[in-house]
């Protein structure tokens, strides 16, 4: 029987994470809880119901369907979480879709089926499959599998993770994968786990390791104003990344910005706000050309 690992979404024809046109697989479930995370409904391993009230009409269907957890009032839908069984039925008759179930139970096999129809995007240009989440490396066998038949089908695959997994998890991925981004987040240990719950020690030491096999690595840092872009930030991620291997390749740098604060909304989950808009394109500039001096790293 295929191995299974439960998959929040599946992005077809996506142009991120990777070059040329790619499919997307955000597996659900993360040992971290960055803060500033663009994915909170990927954390929780389980299933679970989202909510969107602004696209509620009103119709109590979900109500009338399971009136235990739903109740509507002059105010909107409410949902009693506790003792729902997450079953889905009350989202199968919202036809406004303000209410989701978030995570479905996914074979290997149906999950290559679904990247293989788009096979010829991948060939014309020149993208491929990614692995994301969520951390996508607590599932390194269901990862492997699908990854596996893929290079033999001749589709590239890369992987997006924060490296948080014991290493024998990454390493069992490495025959298949062509490129991996490899999130740093904190230099300081204990900054790393008031922000994230976890320090950074396994982190930088999974990607050390990574470093010096015959692969390729994007390091990513996302510049979270007033947390991780102190001239003693940057400072400390040059240290670490003057210890990396040479599979590491170049250093992204990733924007701030408040795309996911309406998902926050939707898991029922706390949303911190660190900044009212993104840096300027001349701040993320000025850092990626201090960064690169400090390193003789490629910073994009
Ligand atoms: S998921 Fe199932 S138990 Fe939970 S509110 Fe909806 S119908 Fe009720
Ligand atoms: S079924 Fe959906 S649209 Fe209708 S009342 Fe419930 S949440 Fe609102």
């Amino acid at each position: 029987m295929s191995v299974t690992a439960p998959v929040t979404n599946i992005a077809r024809c996506s142009l991120h994470d990777g070059p040329g046109v790619r499919t997307v697989v955000y597996l659900k479930g993360c040992p971290l809880r960055c803060q500033w995370c663009h994915n909170p409904e990927t954390w929780d391993a389980r299933p679970q119901m989202l909510l969107l009230p602004q696209k509620c009409i009103g119709c109590g269907a979900c109500t009338e369907r399971c009136p235990a957890h739903r109740t509507l009032d002059e105010n909107g839908p409410h949902y009693r979480r506790e003792s729902c069984s997450v079953c889905g039925a009350c989202a199968d008759v919202c036809t406004a879709q303000a209410i989701q179930r978030c995570g479905e139970e996914k074979t290997a096999d149906e999950v290559f089926d679904t990247i293989m129809r788009d096979a010829h995007y991948y060939r014309a240009t020149g993208g491929g499959v990614t692995f994301s989440g969520g951390e996508c490396l607590l599932y390194p066998t269901f990862v492997g599998e699908i990854a596996r038949r893929c290079r033999e089908a001749g589709v590239s695959c890369a992987i997006e993770s924060a490296f948080a997994v014991p290493w024998e998890h990454i390493e069992a991925t490495i025959p298949y994968i062509d490129l991996f981004f490899a999130d740093l987040k904190i230099p300081d240990p204990e900054k790393h786990r008031t922000y994230t719950g976890q320090d950074n020690q396994r982190i930088i030491e999974n990607i050390r390791r990574l470093s010096h096999k015959d692969t390729h690595i994007t390091i990513r840092i996302p510049v979270i104003p007033g947390i991780n872009d102190a001239e003693e930030d940057i400072c400390g991620f040059a240290e670490i990344l003057k210890t990396m291997g040479p599979a590491v390749k170049e250093v992204e740098l990733l924007k701030y910005n408040h795309l996911a604060e309406s998902k926050y909304h939707a898991a029922q989950e706390t949303y911190h706000a660190f900044a009212d808009a993104p840096q300027s394109d001349e701040y993320m500039q000025a850092m990626q050309n201090r960064l690169a001096g400090m390193t003789g790293l490629t910073c994009i």
